[in-house]
């Protein structure tokens, strides 16, 4: 029962995957790719099952709150502790304050 579940969830994470274009929203990387909620999510990622948390996902996906990113990306805003990254350096904003 789990181990189907399991696969299940698999078969959601990749369909969502290919939905969002198969690649890293914010370089060219198309492996270790992870979804990033771009406002925050306020539900706990941890208590839920893979199963759970990949039917969450795919409701996201639809609402479009969530976007792929590869590992090293998801990283890097991590570290940022909050801060989002911008494409464009706004007039006015240090460089130092841009994250990456
Ligand atoms: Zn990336």
């Amino acid at each position: 029962m789990a181990h189907r579940n399991t696969r299940r969830a698999q078969e959601i994470k990749s369909q969502l995957i290919e939905k969002l274009g198969s690649k890293c929203e914010l370089c060219p990387r198309r492996d270790d790719l992870q979804f990033d909620h771009r406002e925050g999510s306020d539900w706990v990622l941890n208590k839920l099952s893979y199963l759970q948390r990949m039917n969450i996902y795919k409701q996201e996906v639809e609402q479009n709150k969530i976007r792929l990113l590869c590992g090293a990306c998801n990283r890097k805003i991590r570290l940022h502790n909050g801060v989002r990254f911008q494409k464009t350096n706004t007039a006015g904003v240090p460089a130092e304050r841009i994250p990456f």
